[in-house]
């Protein structure tokens, strides 16, 4: 039973030279991030953030995040994860729902902030660039870019306005030990983009540790030491979180930090350049790897084990990864922000089961329930229901929408996912679809998914999405949206054969919508909520 920082200070004991961030070429080793998260704490303190105080963070994968979450819960405070991608308005309501008096963030996301300023409780700001993170080495793969994102904005300097770097180095000493303990909370992770209003998952440092432990357990033949984690996914979501930042710091694997996912040029560039032994992904990511024309001309073979979360994993997209890096260990898994967020996995080395997300992960007790809570039969689809370590505390000052989630039964705490799901005779979870976007079609059930499974399986097919929209005969009808590979093309009339020789008929998109990308969260998730608004205008 430990706190996060802990894992920090055992990580810095352990494997004190060991190189613990890999920025596009400059590196920190985890006894030198450990003293700047130190220093960091000692300064926050100083500045009068109290233990339990709300810090946002709103960075990119880079040195300064890692620096600023662990120095944050140093200095005993709660962590707000931000999206970068957050307009104005979003953060303003993040700030003032989290009730944030200090933020860290990008320089070129300050602009954003200036627009609200006066609206929301913040009183200290503290900024960092790209620039401040690398000594931009002859190998540093993407110098132009860098430099123009991380100096064409300027802040001026003031009380309530300070650069990160120069508040650390203001430091000699670091914090003593934190005193927080493993039940408090340790981050505020807003949830619902996809869904609906933003709430925000409190969840304690043992939430976090427990999930970051199970995701050790369960990647059996783990070097500790040794690996190396390609940090692509974004920290600012708690997949990436644990799995590619605490699971790294807890195991004491390098982090090969990627600010940009959505650049592939610089994934691909990050593997070969490090040799990557671990890489946590999303399927959007393994597809647009798949599809790049630069993928052939690097060296993915280092790569042993990875796990694909937050969407489901198209099987033509798994088989593919395992082909370009030679036998990856690719295997789905499935979380959900209120649990910190993974509760099941396919077993890395044993039996995987193609399209299921596996068995529940080390100390979960998962169930499918019926509309009235109760069990159904193996095979049945109800909704899942976990209980575990991992299990959020509630939602930050929602007492109403925590009692709809958590419900306690049999003397645990069960979180209801919102996710449709099946479980096989051998132990087997399968995710049908989330339940609020079933398609009801003339009195049938529908779950995109398996719309946009078919669709998935056309040659010119990149991405697709299916969604629900009015029809004055059925109710509903599906309409599909999609955007083609490169140099493809295919009509809407052909796509719809295409699903008619595979899907019964009240399953088969009546529209087609081509778009040259879908949109997508900042975690890289297909935004259907906002693709079935578009049709229905
Ligand atoms: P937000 O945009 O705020 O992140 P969200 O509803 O997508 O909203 P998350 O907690 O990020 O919230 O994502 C959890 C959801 O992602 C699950 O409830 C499930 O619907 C989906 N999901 C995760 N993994 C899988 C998977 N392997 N297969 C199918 N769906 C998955």
């Amino acid at each position: 039973d430990r706190t996060l920082p802990q894992l920090l200070e055992h990580a810095a004991a352990t494997w004190p030279d060991r190189v613990a961030l890999d920025f596009l070429g400059a590196s920190t080793t985890y006894r030198a991030l450990l003293g700047d998260a130190q220093r960091l704490a000692e300064a926050l303190r100083k500045m009068g953030v109290k233990p339990g105080a709300r810090v946002s963070i709103m960075l990119p994968n880079g040195p300064a995040f890692v620096t600023a979450f662990y120095g944050a819960l140093l200095a005993g405070a709660v962590v707000v994860n931000t999206s970068p991608l957050y307009t104005p308005s979003e953060l303003q309501h993040q700030l003032t729902d989290s009730g944030s008096e200090t933020l860290i963030m990008l320089d070129t996301f300050y602009p954003r902030y200036e627009q609200i300023r006066e609206h929301v409780p913040v009183r200290r700001v503290l900024v960092t660039g790209i620039q401040d993170a690398l000594p931009f080495p002859k190998n540093l793969l993407y110098p132009i870019k860098a430099r123009r994102e991380g100096t064409w904005v300027h802040v001026p300097s003031s009380e309530r306005v300070m650069r990160l770097k120069d508040v650390i180095r203001s430091q000699t000493q670091g914090a003593p030990a934190s005193a927080r303990q493993p039940g408090d909370t340790a981050l505020l992770q807003y949830t619902g983009g996809t869904t609906g209003t933003p709430k925000g998952a409190m969840l304690s440092h043992r939430n976090l540790v427990a999930n970051a432990e199970q995701a050790r357990m369960w990647m059996q033949g783990l070097r500790e030491g040794q690996e190396v984690t390609l940090a692509a996914i974004p920290f600012f979501h708690v997949y990436g979180m644990t799995v590619a930042m605490n699971l790294s710091v807890l195991t004491g694997a390098t982090m090969i930090l990627i600010p940009n996912p959505r650049d592939i040029r610089m994934v691909l560039g990050g593997i070969s350049r490090t040799k990557a032994t671990l890489f946590p992904g999303v399927p959007t990511l393994y597809n647009a790897i798949n599809n790049h024309p630069d993928t052939a001309a690097h060296d993915l073979t280092t790569i042993r084990a990875c796990i694909s979360g937050s969407a489901p994993l198209m099987q033509e997209t798994a088989r593919r990864f395992r082909e370009i890096t030679n036998g990856a260990n690719l295997v789905e898994g499935y979380g959900l922000t209120e649990a910190s967020p993974i509760t099941h996995t396919n077993p890395i080395f044993g039996q995987q089961h193609e399209g299921s997300i596996g068995l529940p992960f080390p100390g979960v007790d998962a169930i499918i329930v019926d509309d009235q809570g109760q069990p159904v039969a193996t095979g049945e689809t109800g909704e899942l229901w976990v209980a575990g370590p991992m299990v959020m505390q509630g939602y930050w000052q929602r007492p109403e929408e925590t009692a709809a989630t958590l419900v306690q039964h049999g003397g645990l705490t069960w979180l209801k996912t919102g996710d449709m799901a099946t479980m096989d005779s051998d132990g087997y979870f399968r995710i049908v679809d989330r339940k609020k976007d079933l398609i009801i079609a003339g009195g049938f059930n529908i779950y995109p998914r398996e719309v946009e499974e078919i669709l998935m399986t056309h040659p010119a097919v990149l991405e697709a999405a299916a969604v629900g929209i009015p029809d004055e005969y059925r109710g509903e009808s599906v309409h599909a949206v999609v955007a083609l590979k490169s140099g493809q093309s295919v009509t809407d009339k052909e796509l719809i054969a295409h699903c008619r020789e595979q899907l019964s008929p009240y399953k088969v998109p009546r529209s087609v919508e081509f778009r040259s990308e879908l949109p997508k969260t900042a975690a890289m998730k297909i935004l259907r909520r906002e693709l079935a608004k578009d049709a229905r205008e």
